[in-house]
């Protein structure tokens, strides 16, 4: 009973040992796949279209509502036409930009933010744009854009920037590199005028994901030893009251500034988190419309800029100032500096869950999937629940960014769940069918003298005559019995007993040829099925075996041996029958006619 209890135990130990060695050998796959670039960047893209799906769902559903505070002077397609057939030119003159911040700032707007970039050109007006700078000075809270990019100091000598246009940053953390992350080694020129002028300008830089979306935006630029920020961040934390003059990134890299605490990604950048629906998110002013009312056309509708952020920028698809974002293909600059502005000011960028976070919920993946699939008896179980499991997470990703704006992945997470399915699963199989061989073992061999047992014997018995029949061969039969057995149970004891069917059975085992079958025919007797062989070479084995017991003494304990010595029948077919049962009787016979003749022998086979 104990004996068979271990042996459960031993057997539970396998599997988890089993079960341990698939689970680190999965996270070990994991971690080589990891090191592959060509996989990180599948990984990576995928996750990123994942992100785009989760995004298109998000704002499908509106869970975050754009401001009504932030407004849009668009130069449309309409516009665009209607200032080229009125001014003739685009760019158009500068004192247009002047009239129109007059007009805005008239209302009390909170902020008035270009979205274009005033460079220096062959066609400049300068008595044109001296009035944009100082209209712009006017007022303090009119922003515009400058430009960073890394051309060589060959192509253009690099610009200075006004000190004013600088912030402090104070970088605590690991995984963000300023110059790496931040660096640029050239900007473009801005006229003088604006450059010298009170304005604020910031950093205007929207850089591409590889596959050309917009996902992330950046916050600061490195430029010749000095930080600059970016144009809707510098704007946004004025409005807010945030603005300290410096910026500090803590160990955790977020980026805080006054109370604000903007998470970035590791490589220094915020993820926008997108309003939608999609074109046209925030109200779009029509830039010619303002023109005309300007300019004293009762019949358009009178605009209020009160309280407004206001935006200047294009969005006709002529002018070329279009990007892809997550939500859609097509989606002006200047919508983007939105949006960028209403996570500004509801807090709501997307945080990427960190590595560490990445790592736990694989392992915990990983733990679950292959726990289901180890556990469960029914295969359609085990898969049904991977499934909903899978999809249960895919939700939850979901659930977690429209509620926490938390990015976690699901690409590789999903994958793990897979792959550790299909592992599992393998190994469930191949645990399984050495399941089937311990099974196998156990019913076909004696417990205690580890050889095979009486229906094994009967069995064999039956197949090697079948064989010998159809092949015409013959095979012979050993019957042996251990002489006054009962004697040593008597003095000695039941486990002395065992000791020395033990022994008995091992010598059997090392005197016959692998080929030959040696068994427990019951109590203590024991059989060999001997292929292939003659009466005359099972006779002189059997003797081998006898002599071989006789010469083997066996300790009971410290002080006394016993000798232990066996008889033995032999019989042969097909001279000695053609059934079991007669070739059984046969060498039963022999046995007897060994104990009937002082034992110890191998009896004469008696016709
Ligand atoms: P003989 O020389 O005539 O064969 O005398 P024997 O004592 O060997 O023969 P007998 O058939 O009288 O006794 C066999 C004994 O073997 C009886 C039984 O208690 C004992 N026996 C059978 N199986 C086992 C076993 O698994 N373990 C132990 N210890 N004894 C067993
Ligand atoms: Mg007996
Ligand atoms: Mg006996």
């Amino acid at each position: 009973m104990s004996n068979s209890d271990n042996k459960l135990t031993k057997e539970q130990i396998f599997n988890w040992v089993a079960y341990f060695l698939i689970t680190t050998s999965i996270l070990l796959a994991i971690f080589l796949l990891a090191n592959n670039t060509m996989i990180i960047n599948f990984f990576n893209d995928s996750e990123n279209k994942s992100f785009d799906y989760r995004q298109s769902l998000l704002v499908k559903h509106r869970h975050l509502k754009p401001s009504k505070d932030i407004v849009i002077i668009a130069i449309d397609d309409g516009s665009y036409e209607y200032v080229l057939d009125k001014y003739g030119e685009w760019p158009i003159s500068r004192s247009v930009y002047s009239k129109i911040i007059d007009r805005v700032e008239a209302d009390n707007p909170k902020a008035v933010i270009f979205d274009l970039m005033f460079i220096k050109s062959f066609k400049s007006d300068i008595k044109a744009d001296s009035h944009l700078a100082s209209t712009m000075a006017k007022y303090n809270n009119v922003y515009t854009a400058i430009n960073f990019d890394n051309q060589s100091s060959d192509v253009r000598t690099p610009t200075v920037l006004p000190n004013r246009m600088s912030v402090k940053v104070e970088n605590q953390s690991k995984t963000i590199d300023i110059e790496k992350d931040f660096g640029y080694s050239n900007c473009r020129v801005i006229i003088p005028q604006i450059l010298n002028s009170k304005t604020k300008i910031g950093m205007i830089n929207i850089n591409r994901s590889e596959d050309g979306i917009i996902r992330q935006v950046p916050v600061l630029a490195y430029y010749n030893g000095l930080y600059y920020p970016h144009l809707t961040l510098s704007a946004g934390i004025d409005l807010m009251g945030e603005n300290t003059g410096k910026f500090i990134i803590d160990k955790k890299s977020n980026l805080i500034t006054g109370n604000k605490k903007i998470p970035l990604t590791t490589s220094g950048e915020v993820v926008l988190n997108w309003y939608g629906p999609s074109l046209r998110t925030y109200k779009n002013i029509p830039f010619h419309k303002l023109i005309k009312s300007i300019d004293g056309d009762k019949s358009i509708e009178k605009y209020d800029f009160k309280d407004k952020i206001v935006y200047i920028g294009t969005t006709a698809s002529s002018l070329f100032d279009t990007k892809s974002v997550p939500i859609d293909k097509i989606y002006p600059g200047v919508e983007i500096h939105a949006t960028y502005m209403n996570n500004l000011i509801d807090n709501s960028f997307i945080k990427k869950s960190s590595a560490t976070t990445n790592m736990i919920i694989i392992l915990a993946l990983v733990l679950i999937v292959s726990f289901i699939v180890f556990k469960s008896t029914s295969a359609i179980f085990a898969t049904t629940s991977t499934v909903l499991l899978a999809a249960a997470y895919y939700l939850a990703s979901y659930y977690v960014m429209s509620m926490f704006n938390i990015w976690i992945e699901v690409v590789v997470p999903l994958f793990v769940t897979l792959l550790t399915f299909a592992i599992s699963y393998l190994a469930k199989y191949l645990l399984k069918s050495r399941d089937f061989e311990q099974q196998y073992r156990l019913a076909t061999t004696d417990g205690l003298t580890e050889l095979y047992n009486h229906r094994y014997f009967q069995d064999s018995l039956k197949k090697q005559l079948d064989l010998a029949k159809r092949y015409e061969q013959e095979f012979s039969l050993i019957i042996v019995d251990i002489d006054f057995f009962k004697k040593f149970n008597d003095t000695y004891g039941h486990q002395v007993g065992d000791a020395v069917l033990k022994t008995v059975a091992q010598i059997l085992k090392r005197n016959t040829r692998a080929t030959d079958y040696v068994c427990r025919y019951g109590g203590e007797e024991m059989s060999i099925i001997l292929p292939q062989t003659s009466n005359k070479e099972a006779l002189i084995n059997a003797q081998r075996i006898c002599d071989a017991v006789a010469n083997t003494p066996l300790k009971v304990n410290s002080n006394t041996e016993v000798n232990i010595t066996i008889s033995l029948g032999v019989s042969t077919f097909p001279q000695d029958g053609d059934t079991p049962q007669k070739l059984i009787e046969c060498a039963d016979k022999a046995l007897y006619y060994a104990k009937e003749h002082g034992r110890n022998q191998v009896g004469k086979t008696v016709g």
